[in-house]
């Protein structure tokens, strides 16, 4: 291990919110050195060596910034967030939401950070927190076995873990279009033929297609359960609620995937004119258009039966699978009262944490928590008072909640408009209120960053 050569920070995890955290802290004059395991220790979701790799969905979600995560988008370009240049970089058509093309996307972030002065990027292990020198755990959703250890030997029992799914990817030439069409919610996006592909379902397809994922054959957890650790959720099916496996939906209710994943509304079908009982949209994964994936169809059915029931979607009656959908772990401590709102561990000011390992859901959050660690962690080395997000703005408020939920219920926050605080003067409409949070955000997260004390160790360069 490298620590023994010098420098001023330390980042474990090569991820969405490790990369942001060393570009932050390297343009405050910081000497980082950021440790990435891949590729020589893979996890059990990313495919390649890449820094920043998308492990599921290419899309960082809308980015209009009325809805929760374009306004957190904006406020990261405000702040000047390497990963969302990187996004822009590397954009394909995707309507209203922020899509890339996953490999450019990486690329420029690896480039960013490999030509940077004060980046040195390690493909190594970490198995022990250095001592001494200030860290910023970025390991991710994915943390390796020997270094979870580690971490749970600092945290102590409050370190937990629960299940998460991805949707499978399909190739573009397998798709039947007699029967899909191409078109986006409400003709929105692309307006010549919409940036979707849409598979109508019948009532009848509809409730056959559920019945087949109620009882289709799934992947027991058993082996999660022996390889993790004993937390709060062993034993236990536990979901992130905001991502649940498509079959464990239908199981639920036999309607909640038309009125989930399978919503038909603004998506009229040009063959008969009227609205599909329900629709199964597609959206493309890659820059040259050759895959798909399945919106919102996060799974963990055996492959054999994901061949089987996916191909009862009309249109995908031949579909081959890229990719098969799959769980997966995701590591995460229970951070109210264990850490603070920036991100700093209670009980050892020298360890900071980031990303999904911190509580935070969801790309462009761990990117956010990736910048504000990677601030903070330069205020704490040069002695400087942190700087605060204002709870008004999506970082703040999202760091606000997690060092401050209730702990006995924690489980990591995505970006949403009900974390932020009341309007004074609330308008009537949902919509209305959304560019109201917008605007008091924009303003508020402007004024942050043209502080000087915003500004301070960034012009030390
Ligand atoms: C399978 C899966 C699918 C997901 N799908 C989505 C999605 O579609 N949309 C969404 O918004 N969010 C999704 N998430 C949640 C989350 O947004 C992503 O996991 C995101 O990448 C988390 O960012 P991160 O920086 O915290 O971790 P990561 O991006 O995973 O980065 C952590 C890095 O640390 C490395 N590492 C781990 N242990 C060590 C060690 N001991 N030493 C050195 N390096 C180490 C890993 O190899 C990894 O590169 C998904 C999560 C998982 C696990």
């Amino acid at each position: 291990m490298k620590f023994e050569d010098s420098c001023d920070l330390i980042i474990i995890g090569g991820g969405l919110a490790g990369c942001e955290a060393a570009w932050q802290a390297a343009n405050r004059n910081l000497k980082v050195k950021l440790f990435e395991m891949r590729p020589s220790l893979m996890t059990d979701a990313h495919e390649t060596g890449n820094l920043a790799e998308l492990v599921c969905s290419n899309s960082l979600g809308s980015n209009l910034i009325d809805r929760a995560s374009g306004l957190l988008k904006e406020e990261l370009r405000i702040c000047g967030s390497l990963l969302l240049n990187a996004a822009e970089k590397s954009k394909i058509p995707a309507g209203n939401a922020l899509a890339v093309d996953r490999n450019s996307f990486s690329r420029f972030v690896e480039s960013e950070l490999a030509n940077h002065p004060n980046i040195e990027i390690i493909r190594e292990e970490v198995k022990i927190i250095p001592e001494q020198i200030p860290v910023i755990l970025a390991s991710g959703p994915l943390t390796s076995k020997d270094l979870s250890e580690n971490i749970q030997s600092i945290t102590g029992k409050e370190n937990l873990f629960f299940y998460d799914a991805i949707a499978p990817i399909i190739t573009y030439d397998s798709i039947n279009f007699e029967t899909a069409y191409k078109g986006s919610r409400y003709g929105r996006g692309n307006a010549a033929e919409g940036d979707y592909i849409n598979c109508p379902f019948s009532k009848q397809d509809y409730y056959d297609f559920v019945e087949a994922l109620r009882t289709a054959e799934r992947i027991a957890l058993h082996s999660f359960e022996d390889e993790i650790d004993q937390g709060v959720n062993a034993g236990k099916e536990s979901y992130f609620e905001g991502c649940l496996p498509v079959e464990v939906l239908a199981t639920r209710n036999p309607e909640s995937l038309a009125f989930g994943p399978m919503r038909p509304v603004g998506l009229i079908d040009p063959r008969t004119n009227k609205r599909p009982y329900a629709v199964i949209q597609l959206r493309q994964d890659n820059l040259a258009g050759s895959l798909y994936n399945i919106v919102g169809f996060q799974t963990n059915l055996k492959q054999q039966e994901q061949n089987r029931v996916f191909r009862m979607i009309p249109g995908l009656e031949s579909a081959i699978f890229e990719r098969y959908g799959q769980m997966h772990r995701n590591t995460y401590i229970s951070s109210p009262g264990l850490i603070n709102e920036s991100l700093q561990l209670i009980n050892n000011e020298r360890i900071f944490f980031a990303g999904q390992l911190s509580g935070v859901e969801g790309y462009v959050g761990n990117i956010a928590s990736g910048l504000a660690v990677g601030i903070n962690a330069a205020a704490y080395i040069y002695q400087q008072p942190f700087v605060i997000f204002p709870q008004t703005t999506m970082i703040g408020s999202l760091l606000h909640y997690i060092a401050n939920a209730e702990k006995k219920h924690f489980q990591p926050m995505k970006a949403n408009f009900g974390i932020l605080p009341v309007l004074e003067d609330p308008a009537n409409s949902k919509q209305d209120r959304a560019q109201q949070y917008a605007a008091r955000s924009i303003k508020d997260i402007s004024s942050l960053t043209q502080s000087p004390y915003f500004n301070t160790f960034f012009q030390a360069i």
